[in-house]
């Protein structure tokens, strides 16, 4: 489906839940989370049915989300199904890699075609002053599960923070000994992320280059979203920048983001959307849910003001980001 600025949007986020084993300061609050109910969640057979009006208006790529997704029970299932919906082309999951290795036999066998982990530093104090516990040992478990098998691509994504900067490099041992390709995504005033100041992507090159030699373009596209890479002599895996923030991609942004309450976000900025949970629990049919997605894709909005200085409150969701489903 095209929109009105005349880009395809061909590809859905699903969060299947906004529950999480961690809590990253920067996605959720200690204590104190609204958790939605079971009965507010969508069922999967609910999301069965969005991703086939999807498929209708030509979304061929899926990314499963959270929270975190492997948290509910029966992911590997859903991700079976949803491969078996006729124009998905492929279904992608990402993950804070706590339940990885436990779960993988099982999305192995799901057809999985690729695994993004979460993982912002590989100090375990500093991986338990983000995520509130120490499981560093859980998630390395799973990235050596994941690779052991050589099946399923694997991308590790890093938010980096300020406060962490210094063992930014550390991380990238991952994309020297590994074919792991790291990525650093740029931190969003959204939710909970408003409270920190992302790191310009110049500042990391910097860093990198600074101890591992120079950063050369590397000019294939890979994968479906707006990363650019980098290679690194030496190095098996690529490095990513997603620069939402210095290197604004909204002209060409290709996606839309389903939440685990149902409701259709067309922008990470805007409230801008549709809930179709009160149309599923309706019995609209799969061609109804379509027409009432395609209206909300058509007037996805240009660009995200995050940038701007008159940036104003109201302008922006107020959902974190472990609700929007990242
Ligand atoms: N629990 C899973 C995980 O961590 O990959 C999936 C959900 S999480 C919300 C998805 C991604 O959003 C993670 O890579 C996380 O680091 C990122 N994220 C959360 N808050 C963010 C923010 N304010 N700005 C940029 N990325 C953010
Ligand atoms: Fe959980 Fe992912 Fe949010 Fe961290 S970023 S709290 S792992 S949902």
């Amino acid at each position: 489906m095209i929109d009105e600025y005349n880009r395809k949007i061909d590809y859905m986020r699903i969060s299947i839940t906004d529950r999480c084993n961690l809590r990253c300061i920067y996605c959720m609050p200690g204590v104190g989370i609204d958790l939605t109910t079971h009965e507010e969640i969508l069922r999967f057979d609910e999301i069965l049915t969005v991703v086939e009006s999807a498929a209708c208006l030509g979304m061929k790529k899926i990314k499963i989300t959270g929270g975190e997704p492997l948290v509910r029970r029966g992911v590997a299932d859903l991700i079976h199904k949803i491969k078996g919906i006729s124009g998905i082309e492929a279904v992608t999951l990402t993950t804070n890699g706590v339940l990885l290795a436990e779960q993988f036999e099982q999305l192995k066998t799901s057809g999985l075609d690729g695994i993004n982990i979460s993982l912002d530093t590989l100090d375990e104090t500093e991986f338990e002053k983000i995520a509130g516990v120490n499981a560093l040992p859980q998630v390395l478990a799973g990235i050596d599960r994941v690779l052991a098998d050589q099946k399923i691509p694997l991308k590790v994504n890093c938010v980096p923070l300020k406060s962490a900067k210094t063992g930014l490099g550390d991380l990238l041992s991952l994309a020297k000994d590994r074919p792991i390709h790291v990525r650093f995504i740029e931190m969003m005033p959204i939710g909970y992320g408003k409270e920190y100041t992302y790191i310009h992507e110049d500042e990391i090159k910097e860093m990198i280059e600074n101890r591992y030699g120079t950063l050369k373009a590397y000019k294939q596209k890979l994968g479906f979203g707006p990363c650019h890479y980098y290679t690194l002599e030496g190095f098996q895996g690529k490095i990513g920048f997603i620069s939402a923030m210095s290197h604004q991609f909204c002209s060409s942004c290709n996606r839309v983001r389903l939440t685990s309450q149902g409701y259709l976000k067309s922008c990470l900025q805007y409230e801008l959307g549709c809930d179709l949970k009160p149309l599923l629990r309706a019995g609209a049919t799969v061609e109804e849910i379509a027409k009432v997605m395609a209206e909300t894709i058509l007037i996805k909005p240009k660009a995200h003001t995050f940038c701007k200085q008159d940036f104003q409150e109201n302008e922006e969701n107020k959902l974190p980001m472990s609700k929007i489903g990242g």
